[in-house]
Parts: C-alpha cells; structure tokens; sequence
C-alpha cells in the first residue's frame, strides 16, 4: 500500500511513500506522517492511500505516524483544497491551518512508562538481549523519554511495532509532542490530610507550641474538607512550603501531582436573561431554519443594526442544529468580541461550548482542540482559525461582524479570508452559513441585492431602544470660538460632566495606540521614523520610550533632533494613552480603564475590566477600535470620538468603508436601553460624506455612494484583485526581482488589468523594501478568477524555475483587504 503525502512548505507536489505492514491500519487519509524527504525528516499530511503505484523509482517508506485519529476527513480535505488552489498556496500549507494554530510539528514523540508493569514484562522476556528486553530495561528505569532518544541508545530505529504492542498492553503510552515540548500535560500540586481530623487534633498542643504557622494549615486543610492546591493553601495562610514540608515530614499531610485538564474559563459572566424572540427575530429564525432542516446550503446576510438582537438569532439556531445532532461554528473578530458572546453562548450550552481565544495558552489550546477531535464539543467559538475547527457534521456556520478586517489572514500563506472561506466550508458541509453585521461589507452586501447571498433584515433595535444622536463637533470651528481644551472640545467636555452626573457609563475611542503618534523635530522638520520602517515612530510615556507599532522595535526617546541636533523637539498627535491621561486630569473622580492592546496584555484582563464596567464601578473607557465592536452595556449613553480622522486618510480604497464602520459600530455602543444615547464625533472635515452618512444612519446611502466608486475605480466587488509583493533586505534586489516577475506576468496580459511594479505606500517594512504589483480581473469577463489564478501561478512557477532573485520574499495575496 502506498500514501500520498504533502508538506507543509511552498512546493505543490504529492509524494508517494510506501506503508510499511506495522503502520498499513493506522495510515489512513488525515493523519500525519514522519517520512524522509531528501536529505531531511518531515513531517507531512496523508491525502491518498493507494494499493498499487506506477512509479518504478525506488520508494522510500513511512517512518511513523503522529495520529491515532484523522486531523481532518475527505470532505476537509475538498475544503483545503479549495483554500490552496483559491489563494494559491501548496496543499500542505493549507493543511497546515488543520492543526492547532500552525504550530510547528516535529516528529517529536514520547514514551511515558508504567516502570512496574515494564519491571515485571521484562523478567517474563526469555532472551534478556533482545531488542526488546533492552528496552523494557530502559523503560522500567525510567518514566517518560523520547521516542528519539530510545532510538539512540539502543541503536535501532524500527521500535514503533514493539512500542506500539506495548501500549496494547497498557505498559507504556505514546504521545505526541509538539514542538519544543512546549504543551504537555499540565500537572498541579496539591495537598491533603493524611489522618482523620481527630488524629490530627492529637497534634495540636505539641504544634501550637514549637510551630504555630503548622496549625494553621492545617486548619486551613480542616475546613476545606478536601484536596486543596498547594499554591492556593500558600496564599490563604500566608506560609511557605517548608511548613507544608515538615508537616509531611510528620506524616500529617500528603503533597502529590494531579493532572487537570487546561480549559479556557472566560472571566466575564453575566445573567442569563429570560427573552422572548420579536417577530421580526423568529421571521429570521424561521427562514434560516428552513435551510438548516433541509441540510441546504445556503448564505444568509443578518443586516441588523446594532442591538438589534443578533446573537439571540444565533443562539436560537445554534440550539436547533445541536437538536439535529449537528455541530456548529461561531466566527467572531479577535479578541475584543469574545467575552460578551462567548459568555451568552456558554450560558445556554455550557460545556458544550469550546472557545478558542487568542490570549490562551498553548496547552489549552491544544486541550480544546483535542477535545473538538474526540467530539465532545458540539460548538466552536473563536476568531478566524476558529474556521479550521475539527469539528464533524457541521450544521450550522456563523460569521458574526463579517465585514470585520481581522477574518483576513495577513501574515502567512495561504492569506485565506476567514468570511468567504466559512461560505466554503458551508457549501461542502450543505449546510447554511450566516454573516451577521450593521454594517455589511461592500461586497457581502453587493452579493446580496444581487441574489448571490439571502439578505435578511432587522432594522429596529431590541424594545425599540432608539438608535443614538449623532453630532459632528469640528474642531477648526471650536478652535476658532476658542471652544477647545486641549485634544478635547468643550462640547465633549460637557456632556461628559453631564453624563457622569446622572451615574451613566462613557466610551470613548481614539484608534491610536500610544501617547504622542509623531515625534518631530521644530527646527528641520525632521519626524522619528522607525530605523527598519517607513512609519513614525509612537511615544509610550509610561515607559517613555518610542516604539514602531509595525515592527514592535522600542528605542530610547532622542534628548536632540537626530539630523541637526536642535533639542527643541515637539510631540505631535494623540494615541490612546494621551487621552486617558487628559481625561484623568479632567475628571479626577471618574474610574477610567483603558482599552487597546497595550492595556489587554494579561489574558482575562479584558474580562475582568468589562465586569467592572457593567457594574458601574469603572465609569469610562478610553481604547481603540477594541471598545467598537460587540460590547453591550445598557448603562453606556455616551460614546466620544476623539478624531475621526485616524482612518479617513489613509491611502487604501477602502478607507472610507472602514471609516464607515468604525464610526458607525462605536455609536452602536450607545443608548441600547431604554436611556437615549449620544455620540459626539470630533472632525476636521464635517463636511465629509462619509461622516455624514454617519450621522445620518444611512448604511444604504453610504453604499450607494461606494458602490459607485467602486465601480468607476474598477475595485471589488466589480473587481477580483490580486497583490503581488516582493520584499527583499536589499532595495536594488527587490527591484530588480519585482521588474522580472512583471515581464513574465505580461504574457497572461490579456483580459487582466496588471498595474506597473510600484513602491508600496508602506515601503520599507521591518528591514525589507517593498514592491508590489496589483492585479485586476473583471468579474463580468473572469468571474471565477481563474484568469487571475492561472496568471499569477505560472508566472510564479516561472520565476522560480528562473529567476536568479528566488529566495526574495515573494507574497501573493488574492482578494487583499488592503493595498498599502
Ligand atoms: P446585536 O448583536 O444585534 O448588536 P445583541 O444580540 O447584543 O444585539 O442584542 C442586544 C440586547 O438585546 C442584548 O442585551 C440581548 O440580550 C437583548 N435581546 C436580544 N433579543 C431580545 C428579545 N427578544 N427580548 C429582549 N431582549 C433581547
Ligand atoms: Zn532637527
Ligand atoms: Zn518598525
């Protein structure tokens, strides 16, 4: 028998390797695979099993296996395909995207021994130097060791048979480690009784005497009645370790290991609230189920605004798919949406939830994951690897804020989108899939006036709470009245007072990170730019350090102007930390928190302030886009902004969209409740259509306007774009590499649009410069992209037969969300 193997790496090909007789019921298609290749051990993917090969060369056979179950099935597998061909990438870097959070796999496997029951098989072994008597020998010496290692010292390689019938016999078992070792199985201290309570008071004259800090622990132990974590036993009673020691030393209490199982626990919670679906939610509901019954697949775009009771939709469906049997899928954008939704799911399915999150550790991670595989979880919720669940019989997928950026892969290959990916998978597992938002995307929306998508409606908000007012402050004006105190304008200032009088919450959004964005030098004009990065650099004050928010370098802050050496430098432009600094010297007596990613470092932290924020005790939060999206706080009546124009500017097409939906999701943060809401958005443009539209609430006319534009500038949805990137440490390397990819493109010309090879706008990046080609083809004359596909993959097969520049870093991106 003979398996078709692919790597995780950029070569397309399927290799052929021969199943040795030991492995032939284990090898089946999505298990992974240990297999020379070349000079090298990879690890690889099992896509075919065949039982005869015409190949004559000599075949190299499988060396081991990593999985005792597939990591995915033959319908995941049409799926991966469809991911790899789409966005041109190799199978196996698809593939990749199947086990947890791309960690690197390794052919690193583990023996952990029962060294008793290895005692006791070895002195049965007739021949005591046989292979197999020296490593019962071992393993009775020695608890867990690495399947390598075992190879080493006894100089053979073929022990997979003899372990694996020793696992039959329970005397060892085989697992498999990642990467590093990094996730194990977690093991915790903890401490017990010994005695009866009784024999223990026996102790206490003698130990109140000699050790008193023993008497409490064991009063501690006492009263919990149970096993208690050593670390927690610590803290309560403030003592150390050693009196814990000596108290086993006395034969009192016993320390030993335990393992746990590591699970996610989201630190927000809230109420389960008693609700009765509107009618305009069971309509949706009902339609939905029509295709979810069916087994029908089908695409669904929820446009509701905010608050208008989304998530109580998905619960609802997500429940009658768990009825039918069937599993399910929640997309959500990072991690700023999680606690809110993640909390509303688990109140109604509990521990049938898995959630992925991106602040969880490996091992809890990899525990989810191989949760979801032994099929304990019926719901997966997560961000977009969430995707890749290993979920079986999906019968229901939920994008929830599909015109959301971070569903867009941007880092490695292939740069799938996690929105028409899901509409992928949906379409292989039949079954219907819905993108939720308030503010759909162009595209999504486009898809749905035109009968590609079932477009479904909520156009009031839950207890016909009223969407928020909306004013435009500008802030040229209110200088001019002298109405400006500092970043902020007396309007804001006001209602702020005003707001915090009547005991409400505030949000206020700055789409900054940092103190000062610029800083610049006032007699050459000179700006700090990153060393590695065409980007300014951002003052952090409480570190006082600046720090490029592309490349993560942290630099001192320069006492003089780099260039001339005036010391006369000046600190430009408003980050998140600014503001919440101005406003606490403001509003002294308000609990501010802040909310960006400098802030949210601590897994649970976002938890535990949004807790606080719903119970009042934390009065205002000051963040990024993070406090945009998804949060649900009845008690939030303001929303500020301290600058609109973080997002209108920059030089992407679809800038204003996303300026359009910030905006728009920040004000649906007010006023959900019975309380009106206000939003007061500070401008140097009040005139700007988009910010119009803003405050007018008009989704339909925005895109209306965009839509237009989009099609006189020949963008998505009337075009299918694709970016080609060449980045390269040396600037006349990348040039030279980009210019040659662009001659071997100009064959495919016909039908496609190529733009000449530019700088990017971004141009140097981390230590690379960069250039780019961007790619149109017309939907109307292309509009499966196959034209665009078979362009770029041949020019790209091209290259790297020829080109002397192969190892630039070249990166196709098909359908990118931007272009900078
Ligand atoms: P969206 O996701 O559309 O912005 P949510 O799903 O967060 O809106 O719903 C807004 C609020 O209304 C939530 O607090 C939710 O619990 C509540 N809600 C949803 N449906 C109902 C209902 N039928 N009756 C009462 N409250 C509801
Ligand atoms: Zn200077
Ligand atoms: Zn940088």
């Amino acid at each position: 028998m003979y398996a078709q193997v692919v790597f995780p790496l950029p070569f397309r090909n399927a290799f052929t390797y021969s199943i040795p007789e030991e492995f032939v019921d284990l090898v089946k298609v999505g298990v992974r695979v240990v297999v020379p290749f070349g000079k090298r051990i990879l690890t690889g993917f099992v896509i075919g099993i065949n039982q005869t090969t015409e190949l004559k060369d000599k075949i190299k056979s499988i060396r081991d296996v990593l999985d005792d179950y597939p990591v995915f099935d033959e319908n995941s597998l049409k799926f991966y395909e469809w991911i790899s061909e789409y966005y041109i990438s190799s199978l196996g870097e698809a593939l990749k995207n199947s086990i947890p959070y791309g960690t690197e796999v390794e052919s690193k496997r583990i023996v952990v021994a029962d060294r008793d029951y290895c005692a006791e098989l070895l002195t049965k072994e007739k021949k005591q130097n046989s292979i197999k008597a020296k490593l019962l020998n071992i393993l009775s010496q020695k608890e867990v060791i690495k399947i390598s290692q075992l190879q080493k010292e006894l100089k053979n390689k073929n022990l997979y048979t003899l372990l694996r019938n020793l696992e039959k016999l329970g005397a060892v078992s085989i697992l498999n480690e990642l990467e590093g070792a990094k996730v194990k199985v977690k093991k915790v201290k903890c401490v017990k009784l010994k005695k009866s309570i009784d024999e223990i008071y026996e102790y206490f004259p003698e130990l109140e005497k000699k050790s008193p800090k023993q008497v409490v622990i064991l009063l501690e132990l006492i009263s919990s009645r149970d096993e208690v974590l050593l670390s927690e036993l610590l803290k309560k009673t403030k003592t150390s370790s050693a009196s814990v020691e000596s108290l086993v030393k006395k034969g009192l209490v016993e320390i030993y290991e335990k393992e746990v199982e590591r699970t996610y626990k989201e630190t927000y919670q809230e109420e389960i609230k008693e609700i009765t679906l509107t009618e305009t939610q069971q309509n949706v509901i009902n339609r939905i189920s029509e295709a979810l019954e069916q087994d029908k697949f089908e695409t669904f775009l929820l446009y509701g605004i905010t608050g208008s009771g989304k998530t109580q939709i998905y619960i609802e469906l997500a429940k009658r798919a768990v009825a039918k049997g069937k599993s399910v899928i929640i997309l959500v954008p990072e991690i700023s949406l999680t606690p809110q939704i993640t909390s509303r799911f688990i109140n109604y399915f509990g521990n049938n939830v898995a959630v992925f999150h991106s602040k969880m550790s490996l091992g809890e991670r990899y525990d989810t994951w191989r949760g979801i595989i032994s099929e304990k979880y019926k719901i997966v919720i997560g961000p977009r690897s969430a995707l890749f669940a290993p979920l079986k019989n999906i019968g229901l997928i939920v994008v929830d804020e599909e015109h959301d950026q971070s569903y867009k892969q941007q880092d490695i290959s292939p740069k799938y989108h996690a929105r028409d990916a899901a509409i992928m998978r949906a379409k292989f597992n039949n079954c219907p899939i819905i993108l939720g938002s308030a503010t759909p995307s162009v595209e999504s929306m486009y898809n749905a006036l035109n009968g590609k998508y079932h477009l479904l409606e909520l156009p009031q908000r839950i207890d016909k709470a009223q969407l928020p007012i909306i004013k435009l402050v500008d802030i040229g004006i209110e200088q001019k009245k002298k109405r400006m105190e500092s970043i902020f304008s007396k309007t804001l200032l006001d209602e702020i007072n005003n707001r915090i009088s009547k005991k409400e919450s505030i949000i206020i959004l700055q789409n900054r990170r940092g103190f000062a964005t610029q800083v610049y030098c006032n007699d050459c004009g000179e700006v700090i730019l990153c060393p590695d990065c065409s980007v300014s650099m951002v003052h952090h004050i409480n570190k006082n350090i600046l720090k490029c928010h592309y490349c993560g370098i942290e630099l001192p802050v320069p006492k003089a102007c780099p260039v001339c050496g005036s010391l006369s430098l000046k600190f430009f432009g408003t980050g998140t930390q600014r503001v919440e600094d101005e406003l606490a010297f403001y509003f002294p007596e308000l609990k501010i928190e802040r909310v960006d990613s400098d802030a949210i470092d601590k897994k649970g932290k976002l938890g535990e302030i949004l807790n606080s924020f719903r119970k009042g005790e934390i009065n205002m939060l000051v963040g990024t886009q993070m406090v945009s999206k998804g949060l649900d706080f009845s008690n939030v009546t303001l929303v500020g902004v301290i600058s609109a124009e973080t997002t209108l500017w920059l030089p992407d097409f679809r800038a204003d969209e996303r300026t359009f939906q910030l905006l728009t999701q920040v004000a649906g943060r007010a006023g959900r409740s019975e309380k009106q809401g206000e939003v007061i958005i500070q401008t140097q443009n009040s005139k700007n259509f988009v910010l119009q539209k803003v405050i007018q609430n008009d989704y339909k006319g925005f895109y209306e306007k965009e839509i237009q534009l989009r099609q006189k500038g020949e963008y998505p949805p009337f075009t299918r774009l694709g970016l080609i990137e060449i980045k390269d440490q040396n600037e006349n390397r990348a040039k030279a590499a980009i210019t040659e990819f662009a001659s071997y493109l100009k064959k495919y010309e016909k039908g496609l649009k190529i733009s000449p090879p530019t700088e990017a706008v971004i141009y140097k990046l981390k230590g690379f410069y960069r250039y780019q080609i961007l790619i149109k083809s017309f939907k109307k004359t292309d509009p499966s992209g196959k034209l665009l596909r078979n362009a770029i993959l041949n020019s790209y097969i091209e290259f790297n037969q020829k080109s002397k520049f192969k190892d630039v870093k070249l990166i196709i991106d098909i359908d990118p969300q931007s272009i900078i």
